[in-house]
């Protein structure tokens, strides 16, 4: 699946290529949030000209609406939504869970009002998961088997099993239990998915066993053994950073070996250090809301790790501030020449334009940091690399410079 072209010999870190039956993905990846099959406010193609290889859909939502049958009608989401690219599909347990566990587990990743807006939980049982659409109240039922229906039904490339998504505030027992949950859950979808799904869909198993040492290890296990062609890390991975960067290393630990070439995708994280830290330790592909969710409230990334690489412009000062966005920025919102002071206006006029020229410079610095990473592990400097984005270098021209490192990962490609 994964094909393994650089190791950097200090960390876990690899760079490869990722293949899948809508293409090729460029690892370590990051993955922008198409929940509703569309990046919100972007087109399919500038997207992929923002040097994106796969987008994440969002099982529950498009469950609810317009539903798996209207979207195979239109020949799969690929189809129906204008991608020609690999994506993603999320299981949707995490969003049928968010609802049974309230804000709990939305805290986990840092989307604390959204929960009140879904629907209810009516009953979490072994068969599945029953609850009222947020819609229209209707009453839905979820189980493992149903999960991988729709996303065969949705024809996305890489498929997420059901999973219990745990939340931080419970304990160990219960975080055990649930653990075992998903490890009978994930047998049936890969049952499932044996006899109905789509040859070419790859399932990814989710690694629960929230911040328990011996949980998280034994999980993770359990999912690589399982036959699953991908890994991804879910549910709670701790209150703070040291304590999500300590259980995800307690994950890739036991994905060395026999499972090294098995990818590892790292579920709703995103943030800039994040995605550097990530990457150190093996991660292989990252989704999260950060850059879109920001870019539509009027905030930009700047390299300034101080300010965890954002800058608020819906600020009073930015008023009459004639700079750009970001100095010497190559994305298509700056690349433009447009103001801070310009764009602090629409976006205060909740004109669209505002938050689409936000979410294509988001999206272009997260993927400038994800290209120098990339580049680095190919070319042998992941170290000073690193050192430079957390330091707050503009990606891109944190060492190897990001043509450098854009043309030497083509020309891997090319000569495969
Ligand atoms: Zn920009």
């Amino acid at each position: 699946m994964l094909d393994i072209l650089a190791r950097d010999p200090a960390t876990r870190a690899r760079a490869g290529l990722l293949h899948t039956a809508h293409g090729t993905v460029r690892t370590p990846a990051f993955v922008p949030l198409a929940t509703k099959a569309t990046v919100k406010g972007l087109l399919g193609p500038e997207v992929a000209d923002l040097g994106y290889d796969m987008v994440l859909g969002n099982t529950f939502h498009l469950f609810l609406d317009p539903g798996p049958e209207r979207i195979a009608g239109f020949g799969g989401l690929h189809d129906f939504m204008g991608w020609e690219r690999p994506i993603i599909t999320d299981s949707g347990g995490f969003q049928v869970f968010s609802m049974g566990h309230g804000t709990v587990a939305d805290e986990i990743k840092g989307s604390r009002k959204h929960a009140d807006r879904l629907g209810k939980v009516v009953s979490i049982g072994d068969d599945g998961v029953r609850f009222r659409s947020y819609l229209d109240g209707s009453d839905k039922f979820m189980a493992p088997e149903t999960s991988m229906e729709i996303q065969t039904r949705l024809g996305s490339d890489i498929a997420l099993v059901f999973d219990e998504c745990t939340p931080f505030h419970v304990d160990r027992d219960y975080t055990e239990r649930s653990t075992e949950r998903t490890h009978r859950w994930l047998e049936r979808c890969l049952a499932w998915h044996g006899e109905h799904g789509a040859p070419g869909q790859l399932v990814y198993g989710i690694s629960q066993g929230g911040v328990y040492e011996d949980l998280r290890k034994q999980s993770t296990e359990v999912i690589a053994a399982s036959g699953t062609p991908g890994v991804a890390i879910g549910g709670s991975l701790g209150a703070e950073k040291a304590q999500m960067y300590e259980v995800v290393d307690w994950a890739t630990s036991v994905l060395g070996g026999e499972h090294e070439a098995k990818p590892r995708h790292l579920l709703g994280i995103g943030e800039i250090d994040d995605l550097v830290r990530g990457v150190e330790l093996g991660i292989d592909s990252f989704d999260c809301a950060m850059p879109t969710r920001l870019g539509r409230h009027g905030v930009a990334l700047v390299p300034e790790p101080a300010k965890r690489w954002r800058v608020d412009l819906t600020a009073g000062r930015f008023k009459d501030d004639h700079g750009p966005i970001m100095d010497e920025c190559p994305c298509p919102a700056c690349a433009l020449g447009l103001s801070r002071g310009y764009v602090r206006y629409l976006v205060h006029s909740r004109e669209l334009t505002g938050m689409r020229l936000l979410t294509l410079h988001n999206l272009a610095f997260v993927q400038r940091v994800m290209a120098d990473l990339r580049g680095a592990i190919l070319a042998g400097t992941l170290a000073e690399t690193a050192r430079a984005l957390r330091d707050g270098a503009p990606p891109g021209t944190a060492a190897p410079p990001v043509g450098a490192a854009r043309r030497s990962a083509r020309v891997v490609v090319d000569e495969l």
